[in-house]
């Protein structure tokens, strides 16, 4: 489980929360974790609830929940443990119900999808249907599944509603194969995908590759629509770019409706960390997060956990988070220093070195193929890595128009979709301008 959670986690959080646990029991299929202190209960709690509990299913198919208790809370829980356990602050409830539609900052990024997630949520089965949500990294696409599981499910009790990851998908699918001698067991499956209201499954791109498995998933998707129930998906990447997926699932998830989430704008990220900071009772400067924002990319997630660092060091400290200087104090091992190192001119000459052109051509008038491309890359990666106005870096390629720098920008994004080539370069190149 340690292994997955360090695959998942940076290594920083990994270090300061997961080490700081041990294994204490297991009660009733509940994995019970002892923590040596509150605030690495709390955090595990608020931040890393989903990624331990998929660690743990993907370990262990009989254990499906994590329950994190102090020193403290052991010998409470030693003598009570049912109402310990029941308690209403148990671990999955409380991850799970943090994830819904108010707590959504919705942006012009994200509006599309929140609307057509809600809209879903309001009438399953009778609007779109699939809905497909895809969307980078850490965009909300998990938080908008699961605002829908608990819409659902608070104002359609009758429903039964499943949200399951791909990765539950694919084991409980093995475990029905390894015991299908057993009816009842492999009934097991069919019961418990089948018989429902509205199935979510997060992440689908994780069974690009896996025959059977998407065999069980047209079948299960098959029986599910033609009764109407409404069914939602969400992957990393457009139905079409999901590489090895069978024609007959894309085609599929596709019927219905596909929307997508870009990354948050600096704006965007400014709102989310100030809407974070507030559910969390933390008095955080405009400033602050204001650095947060700008400092980090868009992964959201990322966000987060750069947020609570900063939490984390002022509690330490014991000192408000009012000012920059704490923020930058707070974050000083953390953002690497190299990113303020990093300008328009250091982007463009390491893209004039990786493809070998001359850097005053590329930033020059000249439109032959050999430096648009390059000079095209290099505006992208500028407004990705920097937080410049885009006239600003016109100016620097001999005075173009801001909007050729956004077209630049949208031309090799969209590119970067479908030409895994020059994906790679981009991540080859973002290596190199971060590892300066
Ligand atoms: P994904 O599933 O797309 O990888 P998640 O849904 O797990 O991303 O989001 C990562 C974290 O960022 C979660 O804690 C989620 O609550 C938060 N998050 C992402 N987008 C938003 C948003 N628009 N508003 C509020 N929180 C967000
Ligand atoms: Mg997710």
């Amino acid at each position: 489980m340690k292994k997955q959670l360090s695959s998942k986690m940076n290594s920083v959080s990994f270090a300061m929360w997961v080490e700081k646990c041990s294994p204490y029991c297991i009660k009733d299929n509940v994995l019970i974790l002892l923590s040596k202190n509150e605030l690495t209960k709390t955090q595990i709690s608020t931040l890393y609830a989903e990624d331990f509990s998929n660690a743990l299913k993907s370990c262990n198919s009989v254990l499906s929940e994590v329950c994190i208790i102090t020193e403290d809370e052991k010998d409470a829980f030693e003598n009570d443990r049912q109402t310990d356990l029941n308690k209403e602050n148990s671990f999955k409830d409380n991850a799970i119900k943090k994830y819904n539609f108010d707590s959504f900052v919705v942006a012009p990024c994200n509006t599309f999808a929140f609307n057509a997630a809600r809209a879903v949520a309001e009438a399953p089965g009778s609007s779109f249907n699939p809905l497909f949500i895809y969307g980078g990294v850490g965009l909300g696409k998990t938080h908008l599944l699961l605002s829908i599981y608990n819409y659902v499910k608070t104002n359609f009790p009758q429903m039964k509603v499943l949200y399951a990851n791909s990765e539950t998908f694919v084991n409980d699918l093995i475990d029905s194969i390894r015991n299908s001698k057993d009816a009842l067991l492999s009934r097991a499956f069919r019961d418990k995908y089948r018989n429902l209201d509205v199935f979510i499954l997060d992440d689908v791109q994780f069974l690009s590759n896996k025959d059977s498995t998407q065999e069980a998933l047209f079948h299960t998707f098959n029986e599910l629509h033609q009764q109407g129930k409404q069914i939602i998906f969400s992957s990393d990447r457009a139905p079409k770019d999901i590489v090895y997926l069978e024609e007959r699932l894309s085609s599929r998830f596709s019927w219905g409706l596909v929307v997508d989430i870009q990354p948050p704008d600096v704006e965007t990220r400014i709102a989310i960390l100030r809407k974070k900071a507030l559910s969390q009772n933390f008095v955080v400067d405009d400033s602050v997060l204001k650095f947060i924002a700008e400092k980090s990319n868009s992964n959201v997630r990322e966000l987060e956990s750069i947020l609570q660092r900063v939490k984390l060091y002022c509690s330490l400290i014991n000192k408000p988070a009012d000012s920059l200087e704490i923020a930058k104090e707070a974050l000083k091992d953390f953002l690497s220093d190299s990113l303020e190192r990093v300008t328009i001119d250091s982007i463009v000459n390491t893209v004039c070195n990786y493809f070998g052109v001359n850097k005053a051509d590329v930033i020059g008038k000249k439109k032959t193929k050999d430096l648009v491309e390059p000079r095209q890359i290099a505006m992208f990666l500028i407004t990705d890595i920097l937080t410049v106005p885009l006239a600003s870096i016109g100016n620097y390629f001999s005075g173009r128009d801001h909007t050729t720098i956004m077209h630049a920008r949208d031309k090799v994004f969209t590119e970067m979709k479908t030409n895994t080539k020059l994906k790679l370069q981009i991540s080859d190149l973002k290596d190199m301008i971060m590892n300066k």
